[in-house]
This record gives structure tokens, C-alpha cells and sequence, in this order.
């Protein structure tokens, strides 16, 4: 694979030194932001470039180690260093024609193929995580007055966890590496409208400088762009070529160690603000978060169950077909639950004695499905009583229309 680069770096328009460090060798290229006091900084940025570069040929996870460790170890060594930490983002040659893209911090590595900008790292700043959590909107997050609090940087533990994503690069993808002077001045909208319209590396890497700088540049501004000349002819697979593929292959990190311990973490020390770092609430949260799930999950099953039963487990005797029935449910149903047919009786509606037809038309609630039977022997016999008075009264012609009241159903005493 062969790879084509070029960096830039300025100190911004605010701050007096530069604490980012950059490395660009081929098949390695490392972003480091660099943080814990003026001069501090620039050695945690210097010493993890230099480690790395240093253990070309190891793993890139092992190098990321081994570059933590020697923050760690310089900072032991010097009191006056004690504290400093840095971010460390590199895109290193992996096997098989990927490349290996490797993240600790709130730098940031990007692909561009397709005329797409992806994100390939994820930040591991309190702000990004609150945004991940759903509580705040990226719009929030830009803007979000402690996004410089870091929640892992090389220099701090010994056990640091690295994120890793094998990416399939592909000839004519291009490759950013980013410290975060860049896009907290600029959006992602911008960095790929430069990406885009500029074809000479160095002509793209200076105008991104130029723009964040332009926008302000308040912090130091750090960018590796790398060109992808050469893929071996690597066929190019039907998923890699959608333009999500880099997402879907690279946003999903390759936890290498456990979840990061809460100790302390250093914030940006350059910043107004000096907001302690957050306490570690991730695991409390999440299991109120559970526990508040199945709270609400009883709660809707509980008022489920309660409509269910009151809108199911009763019986009215009503109207259908002009024959009076009686149907399971409530007359006109309660929310989603209709009334369904419980049992056909055939007694004739126009049978019923007028006093009592209102009420069955209207739905007459009972409480068991016995009780609806009973009521409905009530009315047949009711309706038998006024008939037979009316058929001793009145010419034998009526008998003829009396056939059968319902004799399919069982009658129950009053
Ligand atoms: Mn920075």
C-alpha cells in the first residue's frame, strides 16, 4: 500500500506555545494533543510520538501501551511534569491491506471517500459521552462549556484502554487526523468542503489550519492528511463501496482492555474553566437506568392489565342482529378492546316488554356472564308472560308468530 501525506500545525491565535505533536513516516501517522501545563504538554506530546515512532514494527496497541508507559515514567521522573497527559490518534499500515486506525482522547481521525466525511474515532471527552447518552444534541455538545474535560488520555493509567479500528482503505480514500483546535473551530461540514476542493495535500492541510485559525483559533491546530495512492488493486467489495461502509466497519471499537477505571482525570489546563472531572456515575446511572425501565414496564402492564379486565371481564346484554345477546366487554368498548359476542339467545328485541327494551338496547351491564343469563331468562320470561296475556286477549292468529323463544338456550330461574 502506498500512502502519500502531508501535516501542519500552528499554536492558534490564542495560546503562546504549541502542545500538539504530529508524526508523519510512512505507513505511520500519529496526531497528539498534549495537555497539563505550558510546558508539560508539549513533553506528554513529544514523548508519545517519539515512543511510538520508537516501536515501529510492534503492534500499534502495543506501541499505544508502550507510549503511555513512558508518559508515565517521564512524568515520574520529573515533579515539575507530574499531571501531564496526551491524546494519541494514529492511522498505522495493519495486515492484509488495512489499515489500523488507534484512538485515546478527543483527537480524531476522519475518512473521506466518496465525497463523504466520516468520523472513524470516538471522543472520549464527558461532553461526547453525554451526547452519546442521548442527553444533550451534538449542536449542544459544540458549544458545550466543559468539552475539555478528557475522560482518557495516554500519561494517566498504566492500564490505558485503546480503541482500535481496522479500516479497508481503498485508493482514493483520504485519511484525517485531527487535534480538536480544529473542529471545535470548524464544522464537519467545512473540513469536507476543503477535503474536497483542494487537490494538493499540503494546499489542503494548510487551508484547514487557515480556517480554524480564521474562526478563531483558540487552541492549538494539528492536522495529518494522508492519501491512500495504492490499494495493491484490492478489489474493492460491494460493502466497502457503499459510503457508509467505513462506518459500519470502523465506529464499532475493538475494546482491548477493560473499561477504563474512573480515577481522576486531567482537564485541558488552559481553559477558564476548572471543573473537576465528573464522577464516575456511568454504572450507577445505568442501572438506575434499568431499574427505572422495568418501574415504567410494570407500571404499563399494570394499567394494561387494569383496562384489559375492566374493559374484558364484564358482560352486557345488548342488541345484535335484532335478537338480544350478550357480549363480553362494555357497551361501545373500552379504548382498543371491542365488545365481542359472548352468546346469541335468540329472543326477538321486539319481544321484549317496551318498559325493558330501552335498557337492553342502551347495553345492560352485568357483572358475571351468569348474571347476563339470568337477566336475559328475566326478560323471556317477562316477554313469554306479555305474550300469552296478549294471545288470550286477542284472535288465535297471533299464536302462529310465537314460534320459537330461543328454545336453544338454556334458561336459567330468575
Ligand atoms: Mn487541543
Amino acid at each position: 500500500m502506498r500512502f502519500d501525506w502531508a501535516t501542519a500545525s500552528d499554536a492558534g491565535q490564542v495560546r503562546a506555545g504549541n502542545e500538539d505533536s504530529a508524526l508523519a513516516v510512512d505507513g505511520l501517522f500519529v496526531v497528539a494533543d498534549g495537555m497539563g501545563g505550558h510546558a508539560a504538554g508539549e513533553v506528554a506530546s513529544r514523548v508519545a510520538v517519539e515512543a511510538l515512532q520508537a516501536s515501529a514494527g510492534t503492534g500499534i496497541v502495543d506501541a499505544v501501551r508502550l507510549a503511555n508507559q513512558a508518559v508515565i515514567d517521564r512524568a515520574d521522573a520529573d515533579p515539575s511534569l507530574r499531571g501531564m497527559g496526551t491524546t494519541v490518534c494514529a492511522i498505522a499500515l495493519g495486515a492484509d491491506g488495512q489499515v489500523e486506525v488507534v484512538n485515546v482522547g478527543d483527537s480524531r481521525a476522519y475518512l473521506f471517500r466518496d465525497g463523504e466525511l466520516v468520523q472513524i474515532t470516538e471522543d472520549h471527552n464527558y461532553v461526547a459521552q453525554l451526547e452519546r447518552e442521548g442527553r444533550i444534541t451534538a449542536e449542544e455538545a459544540r458549544v458545550h462549556p466543559q468539552r475539555n474535560i478528557i475522560t482518557r488520555v495516554l500519561g494517566n493509567d498504566p492500564d490505558v484502554q485503546v480503541d482500535v479500528f481496522p479500516v479497508d482503505a481503498f485508493r482514493g480514500d483520504r485519511f484525517l487526523l485531527s487535534s480538536d483546535g480544529l473542529f471545535n473551530e470548524i464544522t464537519d461540514d467545512a473540513i469536507a468542503d476543503v477535503l474536497r476542493n483542494h487537490r494538493g495535500l499540503q494546499e489542503v492541510a494548510d487551508e484547514l489550519v487557515r480556517r480554524a485559525n480564521a474562526s478563531g483559533g483558540r487552541d492549538n491546530i494539528t492536522v495529518v492528511v494522508v492519501d491512500i495512492l495504492d490499494d495493491d488493486d484490492k478489489a474493492r467489495s460491494a460493502s466497502a463501496a457503499l459510503a457508509g461502509a467505513a462506518a459500519t466497519t470502523a465506529t464499532e471499537p475493538i475494546r482491548d482492555a477493560p473499561p477504563a477505571d474512573p480515577a481522576p482525570r486531567p482537564s485541558r489546563p488552559d481553559d477558564t474553566i476548572t471543573i473537576e472531572p465528573p464522577p464516575p456515575r456511568g454504572r450507577r446511572l445505568t442501572w438506575r437506568s434499568v431499574l427505572f425501565t422495568i418501574v415504567l414496564l410494570a407500571i404499563i402492564a399494570a394499567v394494561a392489565g387494569s383496562v384489559w379486565w375492566f374493559g374484558r371481564n364484564t358482560f352486557y346484554v345488548g342488541v345484535d342482529d335484532e335478537r338480544v345477546t350478550i357480549f363480553r366487554g362494555r357497551p361501545g368498548g373500552v379504548l382498543w378492546l371491542d365488545p365481542t359476542v359472548e352468546q346469541r339467545t335468540g329472543l326477538d328485541i321486539a319481544d321484549v316488554p317496551d318498559a325493558r327494551r330501552r335498557d337492553v338496547v342502551k347495553g345492560k351491564d352485568a357483572d358475571s356472564l351468569a348474571d347476563a343469563k339470568r337477566y336475559v331468562a328475566n326478560l323471556r320470561s317477562q316477554a313469554e308472560e306479555e305474550r300469552a296475556a296478549s294471545t288470550t286477549t286477542t284472535t288465535s292468529t297471533s299464536t302462529t308468530t310465537t314460534v320459537p323463544l330461543g328454545a336453544t338456550t338454556t334458561t336459567v330461574a330468575p
